[in-house]
């Protein structure tokens, strides 16, 4: 047998063996078929990078700021080029549909973000969008019109609080439009200064039921892909957040002259503390973590016991469950420290925490089967980072897939993704809107 005929064979095979009838194989030929160009995502990703690029090779692209907005003018423009529907709903969330073949259907949603943190990396958001966006232009250049409306949509302020996902999914507290984000801008302002209209940000709410799905291509940012040598992540959740700020309050005084059994030391307390709350999260199975990483202590001069310590406290797992039993663990550890010190433990929940998202079980399968077809090996496997997708859970199926970090590295100018991987996911992402497209959801393949 030769060339092209011997290449599609083993797909034929396993599509008849698949498909219920004839008139869905054909169209299911042109799903197995569709591939992505991966020079050109990867000259994409490149030319995004360069907008807010700093000396030191990392991106600067802060949510509200200059960079950010050109990045958005950049993608908005692309998105035109390509016969999009473009708007940004009024939390600033840029929105490019395609119209599909049957009117009325709930659109499939891609998406992802633009937004950078302080010398961030290239890949972080950026590739979700740019993927999003190569996988739309290879559908029009194969004239394939899907059945559902294809939406891609770039979150706004996704590093600063999920702040345009947030508004779709109907749950931005409004307390958050007057804080101030990374640009210097408060929220508010900087909605404004992207096109939305702080005033109306309840608009962007989009109803439950009436999107198909969303899909979220995306970097590891940890190592286990990587140095496993896996190529596709099958997200099968992102883990739940919470924050507490803990206030310790002893009481201050002379460094010299109070003895060492009459002091009330908070710093100490505090380093009790910090150990017990290790010693609990690592106490049972699992793969939580429990994080202090910001302490601070007054009046902070070195001739004067600490009065007052003010930390932090993260915590993170899949489940809620499991978070809020840590986390009565620790306090009954607080309990026994502030007796032993005698300091007083204050612990106060920071909002908005955020709740673990599992993604839908339907739509690992298709991603799964997706990255089967394609011969790619693959991983199921928590998100310990925070992602859009989480809100979009709320309001719709979801699905993410991963592809390997480099060394677990992000947030950093040495974020990399080898370009085959970018490539991999891309086409794995291509595949699964397609799946999706042709009825995945409901049957699982
Ligand atoms: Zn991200």
């Amino acid at each position: 047998m030769k060339g092209p005929l011997r290449s599609i064979l083993p797909a034929l095979i396993i599509l008849a063996i698949l498909l219920p009838g004839p008139s869905e194989a054909r169209s299911d030929s042109s799903v197995t078929k569709a591939r992505v160009n991966g020079q050109r995502l990867a000259r994409q990703i490149e030319k995004l990078s360069e907008i807010g690029r700093n000396p030191g090779g990392g991106v600067d692209r802060v949510a509200f700021s200059e960079a950010d907005i050109k990045a958005r003018e950049y993608i908005l423009s692309y998105l035109r080029k390509l016969g999009l529907m473009v708007h940004v709903d009024e939390a600033g969330n840029i929105i490019g549909r395609k119209e599909g073949k049957e009117p009325g259907l709930p659109p499939i949603l891609i998406g992802s973000h633009i937004d950078t943190v302080p010398d961030g990396g290239k890949y972080d958001g950026a590739l979700g969008i740019l993927a999003a966006i190569e996988c739309v232009q290879v559908i029009g250049e194969q004239k394939v019109t899907t059945r559902y409306p294809l939406e891609i949509v770039v979150f706004s302020d996704e590093e600063g609080g999920s702040i345009g996902s947030l508004a779709m999914a109907g749950e931005l507290p409004a307390a958050v439009i007057q804080t101030k984000s990374q640009s210097g801008k408060t929220i508010g302002e900087g909605i404004r200064s992207i096109g939305g209209d702080p005033a109306k940000v309840a608009l962007a709410a989009r109803p439950r039921g009436e999107i198909r799905a969303y899909l979220e291509l995306h970097i590891e940012q940890g190592g286990r892909l990587d140095s496993q040598k896996t190529e596709i992540g099958v997200v099968e959740g992102i883990v739940g957040i919470k924050h507490w700020e803990v206030r310790i309050e002893g009481v201050p005084n002379h460094a010299g002259t109070t003895p060492m059994n009459s002091r009330h030391d908070a710093l100490l307390a505090a380093s009790h503390l910090i150990i017990a709350i290790n010693q609990v999260v690592t106490g049972v199975p699992g793969n939580q973590v429990g994080t202090v990483g910001r302490i601070r202590a007054e009046p902070g001069a070195p001739n004067v016991i600490p009065g007052l310590v003010v930390l932090s406290l993260e915590l993170r797992d899949l489940a809620e469950e499991k978070i809020q039993s840590l986390y009565l663990r620790i306090r009954d550890e607080a309990k026994a420290i502030e007796q032993k010190t005698g300091t007083k433990m204050t612990f106060i929940p920071i909002e908005p925490a955020s709740r673990p998202a599992p993604t839908d079980p339907r739509l690992r399968v298709c991603i799964a089967r997706a990255a089967e077809n394609l011969g790619l090996s693959k991983l199921f496997l928590p998100s310990g980072a925070g992602h859009d997708a989480q809100n979009i859970a709320r309001l719709a199926p979801i699905g993410m897939i991963f592809i390997p970090s480099v060394g677990g590295i992000s947030h950093s100018p040495k974020e990399y993704s080898r370009p085959e991987d970018v490539e991999r996911g891309a086409n794995v992402l291509l595949q699964t809107i397609l799946r999706l497209d042709q009825g995945c959801l409901q049957e699982g393949r």
